[in-house]
């Protein structure tokens, strides 16, 4: 199966991704981490999208794009995608559904993590990533601890794209340009929507429970 983790910026898609990854046999593709790989790499990508990330807006879709069917198409894996902050715009999501039919693929289900704003404003202000592992903390909720997180202190960062500033940005691009591609899932009724604003244990359970149900 191909599962599409959905949700406005801060609900909580990475952390529970990796949660997925660790019980499903599944394989995370984030686009986000792929590119402040690249930022962190300094490489002519990275230099390239690095404002772009850190003041709010989208990486163009042929970039974006691009980077997807060069992964996807030279990988061995195969029916085992989970992808986390993508598709974010309809021609990702065009583009996406024609990379899978070509490998007699296609997106079993998308969860979509419903979060108020407030409580995303909240995850958003605590959050801090291990910039070696990846691995995402929360100040408030989910202080990185020494028994699960074992690179050093130092790594802890927060995002660079997370200030107030720009996550209105971010939050704005949600609206007008995310969300939309809902409605084409829900057509295709493989949108199954869940309370993200939950504990992070609690949201969990409902995601087990959905993917456990899921036989393709
Ligand atoms: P994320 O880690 O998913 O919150 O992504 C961080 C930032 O990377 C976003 O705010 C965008 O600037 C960029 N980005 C990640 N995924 C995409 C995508 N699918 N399309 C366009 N930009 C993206």
């Amino acid at each position: 199966m191909n599962v599409i983790i959905f949700g406005p910026p801060g609900a909580g898609k990475g952390t529970q991704s990796k949660n997925i990854t660790n019980d499903f046999n599944l394989v995370q593709l984030s686009t986000g981490d792929l590119f402040r790989k690249e930022i962190n790499n300094k490489t002519e990508l990275g230099k390239k999208i690095e404002t772009l990330i850190n003041s709010g807006k989208l990486v163009s879709d042929e970039i974006v794009n691009n980077l997807i069917e060069d992964i996807i198409l030279n990988s061995s894996i195969s029916n085992k995608f989970l992808f986390d902050g993508y598709p974010r715009t309809l021609p990702q999501v065009y583009t996406l559904d024609k990379i899978l039919k070509g490998l007699g693929q296609k997106i079993s289900i998308v969860i979509s993590l419903n979060v108020d704003q407030q409580v995303i404003i909240k995850r958003i202000n605590g959050r801090i990533i291990c910039t070696k592992c990846f691995k995402i903390f929360n100040e408030y909720f989910n202080p990185p601890d020494s028994k699960d997180h074992l690179c050093k202190r130092e790594f802890l960062e927060k995002r660079p794209d997370d200030s107030a500033k720009t996550i209105i940005n971010r939050f704005q691009n949600y609206i007008s340009k995310t969300k939309p591609i809902l409605e084409y899932y829900k057509k295709k009724g493989s949108l199954c929507e869940i309370d993200g604003n939950k504990k992070i244990d609690e949201i969990y359970d409902r995601i087990k429970g959905i993917l456990n149900n899921i036989r393709h």
